[in-house]
Parts: C-alpha cells; sequence; structure tokens
C-alpha cells in the first residue's frame, strides 16, 4: 500500500495530503467554490475538466427520511469558508432530486447575508450510478447555464 488517502482539510476531497492538488492549485480560481454532495461528483467534474474554481464535498444531501440532518453534513464548515470573505460565489452542483433541492435551499438561507452569489448549475447533477453518464458537454453547459438563486 502507499500513502494513506485522508480528507482534505478545506473542501472534502480525498487525497494523500492534508490539502488536495485542487486546493493547492494556484492557478485554479478560489473565489468560486462549487458545492457537490459526494467526492465521486468532484472527480466526475475533474475528469470532464470544465471547471475551473475549487470544490466544497457536503458528504451527502439533506434527507428527513434517512434522517440525515445539517449537522451531519459539512455545511457549517462551508459557512465558515464563507465567511472569510474570498469566496465570491457559490455554485450548487447537486442533483435535482427533492434532498438536493431542500440541501439548496438551506445553503441559500444560511449563506444569504454574506457577499457572496450563490448560483445553481442548470439541470442538477446524475445520482450516484448516473455518474457514468456525466460528459463533459453535459456538464460543461449545466454550469454555463447556471442560475442565480
Ligand atoms: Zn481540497
Amino acid at each position: 500500500m502507499g500513502e494513506s488517502v485522508r480528507q482534505c482539510t478545506v473542501c472534502g476531497n480525498l487525497d494523500t495530503t492534508e490539502k488536495c492538488y485542487v486546493c493547492l492549485d494556484d492557478r485554479r480560481d478560489h473565489s468560486c467554490v462549487c458545492v457537490v454532495a459526494e467526492v465521486e461528483d468532484l472527480w466526475a467534474m475533474e475528469r470532464a475538466s470544465i471547471f475551473s474554481g475549487v470544490y466544497h464535498v457536503l458528504g451527502g444531501t439533506l434527507s428527513a427520511i434517512d434522517g440525515v440532518g445539517p449537522d451531519k453534513l459539512t455545511i457549517q464548515h462551508l459557512i465558515n469558508r464563507a465567511k472569510t470573505g474570498t469566496i465570491k460565489e457559490i455554485i450548487i452542483a447537486l442533483s435535482a432530486t427533492l434532498e438536493g433541492q431542500t440541501t439548496a435551499h438551506y445553503l441559500v438561507d444560511r449563506i444569504q447575508g454574506f457577499d457572496v452569489q450563490v448560483t445553481r448549475i442548470a439541470h442538477g447533477m446524475p445520482v450516484g450510478g448516473e455518474l457514468d453518464y456525466l460528459d463533459e458537454g453535459t456538464i460543461s453547459a449545466a454550469l454555463k447555464a447556471r442560475t442565480p438563486l
């Protein structure tokens, strides 16, 4: 086995370093944060290499049925990142499911009052196993067509 994998202390991505390669990359736009549910979503976007900002992995979506409340996700950590004032735009790239929508609205509520623009990608992210269908054209179009929330 090689180096152990750990969670990036900034965005929640998995890497062998304390900060992942995305967060350490100075050429990326650190004022633009894309919020995804799972680390697999981040990897899918990286594979398509259509996003030049940085990420925030929530660790799931809010779900009353599954008992997932805000404290189970890294929402407070995202608020703390927004509080630092370095973030200009937060792009919500969650699925178009009820849970995804609920989470998006909750985030908008929490982020209101900060000087941060919150937008959402046009069609939502594919869920779980559908990630293989995520192609560059689709997600790129969804990113470009993002709308303010
Ligand atoms: Zn990171």
